[in-house]
């Protein structure tokens, strides 16, 4: 392998034959399937319903789950693969990847009745129905516990009250995992709980979807539950018990999209190595110039970073350690990697950086969410001094 195959192909010593054989998989999948319509559904906003079957026969949608519930029964290193490298060609398929696989089926998975695992993962697993997962609220974002929406019991059921604001496959997901307060008296450790929500429920739909400034692909919206019946089966794990498995959700959500920012940061510097070596300028490849070498050799080493710091929270997942502090330095990291990476390959390609005909103006819209998605860096840093300094 040449200097230049392994910058854009990136590695990684610790990985298994099977694992590599996964990640290449998921490479190949992505250029040949994605790699031509990026920009058509960037400008449509459509959501790539096509793409997601063809993911769903790979395995890719339902990653983790047990072969049991028809799921490819991988851990979260392959997860992370995955997600890179589907986000290396496109950030805003592997958000949705990440959301459904993470969020929504992880939800149901690690916490859900066997009885729901049941009904409700086969589904997921296998692409028949896309997942969303509602926690945040238009007044509750970073404060997650200042959520308003409600659950009250009425005999066996539960009422669900409110809505959810800025949720992934809130319209296309005809199945929700939903955060509510079934005791608003109590603090949100105590008082909420997690329920699954299916849109054939009445008074469940999705309100306002939104025209957003990159991974536009994804499809987000707001969830509005009016007077909501969900049966008591529904409710995820025990009562009062939803905002303590969310935060365990986003714990795992942060590897995934630290990922997905080592898969869109990666894909800048292909880019951007690709043009230095094309464009001349004063006689010279841009490459040929150490100021563009050296932007070039910075975001190649925090990529690397960046992937280390993810497969090694990943690992501690699966190897059944507490991952809650990498994963938010992992998220942290490569979060803001992907931003400065983005920007450094616009900035490589001049004007042509800035015009829709070159994939870097996509990435540097895409690449702004990661730093925001399931905790903002400042909430990063809030998780993990509170671990450093023993809180
Ligand atoms: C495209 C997209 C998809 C999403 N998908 C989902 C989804 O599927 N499910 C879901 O539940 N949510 C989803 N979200 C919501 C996302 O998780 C929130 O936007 C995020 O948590 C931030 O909340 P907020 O937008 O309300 O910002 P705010 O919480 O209002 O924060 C605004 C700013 O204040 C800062 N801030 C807040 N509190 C503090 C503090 N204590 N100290 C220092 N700074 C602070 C923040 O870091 C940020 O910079 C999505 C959002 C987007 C944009």
């Amino acid at each position: 392998m040449s200097a230049y195959d392994t910058a854009v192909a990136g590695y990684d010593t610790s990985l298994s034959e099977e694992q590599i054989a996964i990640r290449d998989l998921a490479r190949d999948f992505a250029e040949r399937e994605i790699g031509s319509v990026v920009m058509e559904y960037d400008e449509s906003q459509e959501f790539p319903a096509e793409i997601f079957k063809k993911m769903a026969e790979l395995g890719f949608l339902g990653v983790m789950i047990p072969a049991d519930y028809e799921g490819a029964e991988l851990g979260a290193v392959e997860f992370s693969l995955i997600v890179e490298e589907v986000a290396r060609v496109d950030p805003s398929v592997a958000l949705g990847v990440a959301a459904h696989n993470g969020l929504c089926s992880g939800h149901i998975l690690g916490f859900g009745s066997g009885a729901l695992k049941e009904e409700y993962l086969p589904r997921l697993a296998t692409g028949q129905t896309i997942g969303a997962w509602g926690l945040t609220e238009s007044g509750s974002g970073s404060d997650a516990g200042g959520m308003m929406t409600t659950a009250r019991r009425e005999g066996g059921d539960w009422i669900l009250n409110g809505s959810k604001n800025f949720i992934t496959h809130g319209t296309v997901g005809k199945v929700a995992v939903v955060i509510a307060m079934s005791n608003p008296e109590l603090p949100p450790g105590k008082g909420a709980s997690a329920f699954v929500l299916d849109k054939s429920m009445e008074g469940f739909y999705a309100s306002k979807k939104e025209d957003k400034l990159g991974m536009r692909c994804s499809d987000t919206s707001s969830l509005v539950m009016e007077e909501v019946h969900v049966p008591g089966k529904n409710l995820i794990g025990d009562e009062g018990e939803g905002f303590k498995q969310a935060l365990k959700i986003l714990d795992g959500g942060r590897i995934s999209i630290a990922a997905l920012s080592v898969g869109l940061a990666q894909g800048a510097l292909d880019a951007a190595l690709k043009y230095a070596n094309e464009r001349s300028q004063f006689g010279n490849n841009l490459a040929a110039y150490q100021a563009i070498q050296f932007k070039l050799a910075k975001m190649a080493t925090d990529i690397a970073a960046s992937r280390h710091l993810t497969h090694q929270a990943a690992f501690l997942r699966d190897t059944g350690q507490d991952y809650t502090l990498a994963a938010s330095q992992a998220k942290l990291f490569a979060s803001e990697t992907a931003v400065r990476c983005a920007e450094e390959a616009v900035q490589i390609h001049g004007g042509y950086g800035y015009i829709k005909e070159y994939p870097v103006e996509k990435y540097y819209r895409d690449a702004k969410l990661l730093t925001i998605g399931e905790g903002t860096s400042e909430i990063q840093k809030i998780v993990i001094s509170r671990h450093i300094l023993g809180y």
